[in-house]
């Protein structure tokens, strides 16, 4: 039987920020255009962002001390050329975003308010209460419908047709009931968000697979930088959930089990407003030292007794809201339980401003294109700040948006055939008719333990070298797996176990990647090589894999500027 065969102007795949932001660019100027995603959109991770979304300006602040605060934050391993462009288009895109619709929390006089984030200078984010993400995809989603873009609403991207440098659409599957279809297109998006899930304690949505990267990888197209996994200091001990920086930003303290404020030893001038890198690496320390509490002694406590209640009501009522719910604390009345949680994916899809994506350091393929957490524009380096990630997505989503619109005449379509739904048709088949003894949840557990513990917040040469064999061992198991839904409708069992396949691969990637960089940058820190080594690392890792799993590393250069580098000090 044939499988349908759609053909539009541009396809992309994931509808937040990054995605609809472009859906709606594209539409805008006349072109058609398809957003395939596997969850309805206003579920996309970026409707969880609480805390806010930077832009310097105020009159305390300036684009300049932005760029500085970035490429700091960064451990000078973001490409100036491209943080200059986001600092310097960020008010305009809170502009726009406010014109669409978005409402921001304001000031008494009416401007709009901004609250202190980690590693910044001046109070930059702005935000929606603690509803920061959701507001904003609320209102890019409704002005992407209003232009009348075709959301695919729970179909799986399951492959992207690829061949001799150009990219040319998607092959997909609705998860409602298998039916199967190719999206036919001159220019292909990528827009799929982050991958922390393949770690045991993390604060994304279960959605977060890193599909869209394994995809990409196993086409022969590089990953970048990939061994930097930010870990956010404030998730609820136990599962992950994140405690937004916001709490931070309005004060909250970080205590101990002898009651200090351990931040004065490790950034005694920032304190809890250091960089997040910083801050979670101190409270692993103090965890390690014997300085932890809860029942378990694996937390510490963020206070924010305080700030008073009217404060925590009026800015963090979603916080507070969850502490109750997966801890029982009120942060009202008493300090709550955290510790440091897989956050947010440094390294990704490797593409230049306009996001066209690159297949190798030189070249770039044709008709493809990436925008926010999948991408690695590399904007964020080593460490990105918080408040900056919201503002990737908004920003490089419209803007790869009007790239695409300008490049679109320029390109040919490229006819798909039946042929190029193979790939899809054989896996999603392979899935379905397996008949090994393995269980995707056992493996997954073992991989997500295995990361947290071996390529976590502190990495050594040995733990690397363990996750890299535990990965080889759990691809073997994998091709021996076996599930028992063989239904076509809404089976979550078939999509977990690609799913699964897809995080196998990426972790690979971020194993290999930081076993091979012997240094300590950013969110990426060796006991073993515990400093900075500008000498021997300051480039971009490029990640190729071949068909057996093996991944090869190359390197490419920084783009520097005018802030030089320095060691990094909070
Ligand atoms: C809890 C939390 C709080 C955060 N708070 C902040 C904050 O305050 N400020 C800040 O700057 N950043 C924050 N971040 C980070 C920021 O929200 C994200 O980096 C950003 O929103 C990502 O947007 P995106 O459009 O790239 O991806 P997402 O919003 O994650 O969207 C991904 C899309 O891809 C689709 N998709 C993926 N795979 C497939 C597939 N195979 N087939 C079809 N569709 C697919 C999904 O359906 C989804 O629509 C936070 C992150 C988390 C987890």
């Amino acid at each position: 039987m044939s499988i349908p065969i759609h053909t539009y102007d541009a396809v992309i795949v994931g509808a937040g920020l990054a995605g609809s932001a472009a859906a709606r660019e594209l539409q805008k100027s006349g072109k058609k255009v398809a957003v395939i995603t596997k969850l309805h959109p206003l579920r996309s991770h970026s409707g969880a962002a609480q805390g806010g979304v930077n832009a310097a300006f105020s009159a305390e602040d300036s684009v300049e001390l932005h760029e500085f605060d970035t490429v700091k934050g960064s451990d000078y391993l973001a490409d100036q050329d491209v943080v200059e462009f986001m600092c310097k288009h960020a008010p305009e895109t809170i502009r726009w975003a406010e014109r669409m619709g978005a409402a921001f929390s304001r000031q008494e006089n009416g401007m709009i308010a901004q609250r202190p984030f980690g590693g910044q200078s001046s109070p930059r984010a702005c935000y929606a209460k603690d509803r920061t993400g959701l507001t904003l995809l609320q209102t890019v989603y409704e002005q992407a419908l209003r232009e009348g873009v075709d959301f695919w609403d729970e179909w799986y991207a399951a492959d992207i047709l690829y061949k001799d440098g150009k990219a040319y659409g998607v092959a997909a599957f609705n998860i409602r009931n298998m039916e199967k279809a190719i999206f036919n297109a001159k220019e292909v998006m990528f827009a799929t968000g982050g991958y922390a899930r393949s770690f045991k304690i993390n604060s994304n949505a279960h959605a977060n697979t890193g599909d869209g990267l394994s995809i990409v990888a196993r086409h022969g197209l590089p990953l970048e930088d990939m061994e930097f996994v930010q870990f956010h200091p404030s998730g609820l001990s136990g599962n992950g959930v994140l405690i937004s920086e916001a709490a931070r930003g309005e004060g909250g303290r970080l205590l101990n089990s002898l009651g200090e404020r351990f931040m004065e030893k490790y950034a005694p001038n920032a304190l809890e407003l250091a960089s997040r890198d910083v801050v979670a690496r101190a409270i692993i320390q103090e965890i390690r030292e014997g300085r932890g509490v809860g029942p378990r002694k694996d937390a510490v406590y963020i206070d924010l007794v305080h700030l008073g209640k009217d404060l925590i009501m009026e800015r963090l009522p979603e916080l507070r809201d969850l502490a109750i719910t997966f801890l029982g604390l009120d942060m009202i009345k008493e300090p709550i339980l955290i510790s440091a949680t897989a956050h947010y994916s440094m390294g990704g899809i490797p593409c230049d401003v306009d996001g066209h994506v690159r297949k190798n350091n030189t070249e770039f393929v044709e008709g493809f294109y990436a925008a926010g957490e999948c991408s690695c524009v590399s904007v964020h380096g080593a460490n990105r700040l918080g408040a900056n990630s919201v503002l990737e997505a908004l920003l490089f989503g419209r803007y790869v948006g009007k790239a695409m619109v300008k490049d679109l005449d320029g390109i040919e379509l490229k006819v798909a055939t039946q042929e190029d739904a193979k790939t899809m048709l054989d896996e999603v088949e392979w899935v379905l008719t397996n008949n090994g003894t393995e269980r995707v949840p056992h493996l997954r557990t073992e991989l997500q333990q295995g990361m947290t513990d071996n390529a976590g917040v502190f990495r050594t040469h040995e733990t690397l070298e363990l996750q890299m064999k535990n990965i080889a061992d759990l691809r073997e198991r994998y091709k021996n797996i076996r599930i028992d839904d063989k239904s076509k409708i809404f089976n979550t069992e078939l999509q977990e176990a690609i799913e699964f396949g897809h995080m196998l691969d990426y972790s690979l990637f971020i194993v290999k990647s930081a076993l091979e960089r012997k240094e300590s940058r950013g969110a990426h820190y060796r006991e073993d090589f515990d400093t900075r080594d500008d000498e021997n690392f300051l480039k971009h890792t490029m990640g190729y894999m071949d068909k057996d799993g093996n991944i090869d590393l190359e390197y490419m250069d920084v783009v520097l500027g005018k802030h030089e580098l320095k060691a990094r000090t909070y």
